[in-house]
């Protein structure tokens, strides 16, 4: 069986930096350490962060005093404020392809125009930009959620860092019929183009593609998706506990590819199961 790992697979710029951050914050700071919700969507991370002392909570009133990380995904201008208020040391490690979403979000409120962004309105990273523009946008996950909207004169379009490019192509021009002006800005991250190019690519060329990484990771799903479009057999595990032999019974090509949340260990011990197999 010959297995094949993406060329593009697992931790992005903006996750590494974040997981730098957390450490090092581990390493400096005496005070207790939280993050807002898991630094990234990912299990085994969070529980490797939770032995050094590194706890997410779900809200900042569950916080008396300390550090609070703010994880990649970002948060609202309004969270920050918050924490500054209740007195705690606030370290961002918002990736700046998200705070350059946040900033394009108010630049298009500003300049009139009825924004639309493309992703999923209960994810972290929509909420942080909904409230960086005070909700003044509407939020849509395909094309088929705006053709019968009503005519505006002038809409903005952003889109979440993880959405496919596909997918903005087509509710860009869905949008187009609705409106007299339109500027669509690509908020669509460096690593999740190369990402999701790469995946699509092998899972092309294989029998099964299995796809690592959290359940709760909007990149890592949207990766299973994309592997599922291209007719292939693929399965999306957290662990390589999760894979069955008998999967891979009757493949005699398997490829590999993994969220950006996945840490390379998790990739590693995968790629040594399969091996074994
Ligand atoms: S996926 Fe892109 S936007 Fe998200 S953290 Fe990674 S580099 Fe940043």
């Amino acid at each position: 069986m010959k297995i094949t790992l993406a060329k593009h697979a697992g931790h992005c710029f903006g996750v590494k930096a974040a997981m730098q951050k957390a450490f090092a914050t581990v390493r400096d700071e005496q005070q207790p350490i939280y993050t807002l919700g898991p630094i990234i969507h990912n299990r085994q991370v969070v529980e490797k962060l939770e032995k050094e002392g590194v706890r997410a909570v779900k809200n900042l009133s569950e916080i008396e005093k300390g550090v609070i990380i703010i994880r990649s995904h970002g948060v609202s201008p309004e969270v920050i404020a918050q924490a500054e208020a209740r007195g705690l040391k606030v370290i961002d490690a918002t990736c700046p392809f998200v705070q350059r979403a946040h900033k394009l979000a108010r630049q298009l409120v500003d300049e009139g125009f009825e924004l639309v962004i493309l992703g999923d309105a209960r994810h972290p990273e929509i909420e942080g930009i909904l409230g960086t523009v005070q909700g003044a946008a509407l939020v849509v996950t395909q094309a088929g959620e705006v053709e019968n909207l009503p005519k505006k004169n002038r809409f903005g379009l952003i889109a979440q860092t993880t959405q496919s490019l596909e997918n903005l192509q087509q509710v860009a021009s869905a949008l187009l019929t609705r409106t007299n002006e339109f500027k669509v800005v690509n908020t669509i991250c460096n690593a999740t183009t190369h990402l999701q190019r790469a995946t699509r690519e092998l899972a092309r060329k294989v029998d099964l593609m299995l796809v690592v990484g959290g359940r709760n990771s909007a990149n890592t799903t949207r990766l299973a998706v994309i592997c599922r479009e291209t007719g292939v057999t693929c399965y999306h595990i957290e662990t390589a506990d999760e894979i069955q032999p008998e999967w891979a019974r009757n493949a005699g090509h398997v490829g590999v590819t993994a969220g950006t949340s996945t840490p390379e260990w998790v990739i590693v011990d995968v790629m040594e199961y399969l091996r074994s197999i």
